[in-house]
């Protein structure tokens, strides 16, 4: 293929963290990257809040924009390091004389607004323990994991609470205290105004000392294959946040950086908040939604210059418009201020990075990780070559390997033991060596899966991936998502990736579907751009199509047209719901999927 690999610039504008990726794997210790941080003053421990606001003011730094929050309506609000350290300090006072303390769940349920950054940060300040949730979700959801969260604090809006908590509220009894962001049209019993509290509130506050073991975020996962689980992390994953950002997002303190995804998932906290905020950048945060034009005017205006944003975004750029060829587009708008761009969440597939090179003038670098993980595992660099399609390459001081699978698809574990697979491109479970600092610490309520995700010293990831002879590893399917057909193993990426190569297709979703004589037949679910419409013709064309690219046996047999492709609200197909869709099973767990109530 022709864009088998990409060389970078020998001479990069901004000299990247990472240049030499052996050099760095070496000279790499947890131990020495936690010693880029400051720690709590008087050796009180190590605590999110103070890394990421706080010694930037000790450091002489607090006149920087931290925040950059543009509302739907396009205002812009700056808020530097000082002011969010004082916002902050009072937050963790309001919390303090609420009588909410170490441990205590805080909860968010807002949009990408300044309070959401006060709440988080003052949380973690007070040692309480911060829960976001995404505002779009539905009130069964968010009723669901205040419940199973503990809750004890919600900070949310009127209009959400509204909507979502008010009329099941007494079936939350440990809920006590309820702030609201914005205005109040009508007190509601057992609520306040969180404007009000925060005016009254002192904006002097000592972090307490702080146990890098204390548990400082709960995360729900995507619910892509299954029921979200609520995965622990502690104050000590603030190290892996800011090792990580200089390395596969190429963090510098003069960089105006902007995460598209929203902090109720992982990917929005730690590299939305937190990572970016111990480099002392300036963090863009967009309260709007998606929409191609506001987000190149964004890139435009705000001078971004890191952009970490997700596959499904970059497709979604890539089906232009019915007006606009979706390499066009970016041409009205003056990108020079970028210099690198990364994507995580689902594969990346190989023209979406080479879309980014044509149509944004860089190369887009996919990286891997989990909401277990709580930081990127395995990277495209900067500084080092790309190999568009493949997920990366390890981080220094992350260890990865392919271990054999067993008849359930999942690493075969016999007598306690796992094998590793050492021969180049051999397929098998992605597992990672636990010790990073910002691995889960548990399921929460779930000891027995908690306990059952490692094996003979590795954590098994529920991926299927394999390394090439290089070091890189691609990515293969979900575990869940591997297809069995006719004595092949088939990795739905590969079929996605191949389809989305077709000019008429937006995206791809594929299946297997059972079949008595092959035990499975390859299913192709895609959407097309605009200006294509789905005929039994086109149905023809993709299926020679992907037959040429992949051979007979990997190809998909059928195909369906769907302009709307079943996605959680993080934006990754769930080919659990297309396979219940097709095989009329139950939907299970649906309170992640986009556009439902
Ligand atoms: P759930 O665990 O509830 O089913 P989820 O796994 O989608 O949801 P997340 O933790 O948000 O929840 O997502 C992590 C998963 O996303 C990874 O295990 C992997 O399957 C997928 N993923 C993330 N980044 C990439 C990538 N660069 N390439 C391929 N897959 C990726
Ligand atoms: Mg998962």
């Amino acid at each position: 293929m022709a864009w088998e690999r990409i060389r970078k610039d020998t001479n990069p504008r901004v000299a990247p963290n990472l240049a030499d990726y052996a050099q760095a794997r070496r000279a790499f210790s947890w131990q020495r990257a936690r010693a880029e941080l400051s720690g709590l003053p008087g050796r009180g421990g190590l605590n999110i809040a103070y890394e990421a606001v706080d010694r930037h003011i000790a450091a002489g730094n607090g006149r920087h924009t931290a925040l950059r929050c543009i509302a739907r309506d396009g205002t812009v609000t700056g808020v530097s390091y000082a002011g969010l350290a004082l916002d902050t300090a009072r937050f963790a006072n309001i919390l303090r004389s609420l009588g909410v303390n170490r441990g205590d769940r805080v909860f968010t349920l807002l949009g990408r607004c300044p309070e959401l950054y006060t709440t988080v940060l003052g949380t973690l300040k007070n040692t309480s323990v911060l829960c976001p949730l995404f505002s779009a979700f539905g009130p069964d959801p968010v009723r669901q994991r205040l419940r199973l969260g503990n809750a004890r604090v919600l900070v949310t809006t009127e209009a959400l609470y509204r909507r979502k908590v008010a009329d099941r509220r007494d079936q939350l009894p440990e809920l006590e205290h309820v702030l609201f962001v914005g205005p109040v049209t009508e007190p509601l019993p057992d609520t306040v105004s969180f404007a009000e509290l925060m005016q009254a509130a002192s904006d002097d506050f000592t972090i307490p000392p702080t146990d890098p073991q204390d548990m400082a975020l709960l995360h729900f996962t995507s619910g892509t294959t299954g029921t979200p689980k609520g995965a622990v992390h502690v104050h000590e994953a603030v190290v892996a946040h800011h090792a990580t950002a200089a390395f596969a997002l190429d963090l510098h303190p003069e960089d105006i950086y902007w995460c598209t995804a929203d902090p109720g998932w992982v990917t929005g906290m730690s590299y939305g908040v937190i990572a970016p905020l111990t480099h002392g950048v300036t963090v863009v945060v967009d309260e709007g939604d998606y929409d191609a034009r506001r987000w190149y005017q964004i890139l435009a205006e705000e001078r971004v210059s890191v952009w970490y944003t997700a596959p499904t975004a970059v497709r979604m750029l890539m089906r232009g418009t019915a007006r606009h060829a979706s390499t066009d587009l970016p041409q009205e708008y003056d990108l020079s201020a970028l210099r690198f761009i990364a994507s995580v969440g689902e594969p990346l597939n190989p023209e979406a990075v080479l879309w980014g090179q044509e149509a944004l003038g860089l190369p887009i670098h996919d990286n891997w990780w989990q909401t277990e993980t709580g930081c990127i595992m395995i990277a495209n660099f900067a500084g080092t070559e790309i190999r568009p399609g493949a997920m990366g390459r390890p981080l220094p001081g992350v260890e990865a390997a392919v271990l054999e699978r067993g008849e359930d698809g999942r690493a075969l574990v016999t007598g306690g033991r796992v094998t590793v697979l050492h021969h180049p491109d051999a397929e098998g479970e992605l597992a990672l060596r636990p010790g990073w600092p910002s691995m889960f610490r548990g399921y929460l309520h779930d000891k027995v899966r908690y306990d059952a995700a490692f094996a003979d010293g590795w954590y098994l990831t529920g991926d299927v991936a394999r390394q090439d002879a290089d070091g890189w590893f691609w990515f293969v399917g979900r575990a869940d998502d591997v297809i069995k057909s006719a004595g092949h193993l088939i990795g739905p990426f590969e079929v996605e990736s191949a389809l989305m190569e077709h000019p008429a297709v937006a995206e791809a979703g594929v299946i297997g579907r059972p079949d008595p004589v092959a035990g499975a037949i390859v299913k192709a679910f895609v959407s097309l751009k605009p200006g294509h419409d789905p005929s039994e013709a086109l149905e023809r064309e993709l299926l020679a199509f992907s037959r040429r690219r992949l051979g007979p046996a990997v190809a998909p047999r059928e195909i369906a047209f769907d302009q709307n492709l079943p996605k959680t609200r993080s934006g990754k197909v769930m080919r659990r719901l297309l396979r219940a869709r097709e095989l009329g099973l139950p939907e299970g767990d649906i309170s992640t999927l986009e556009g439902s109530a």
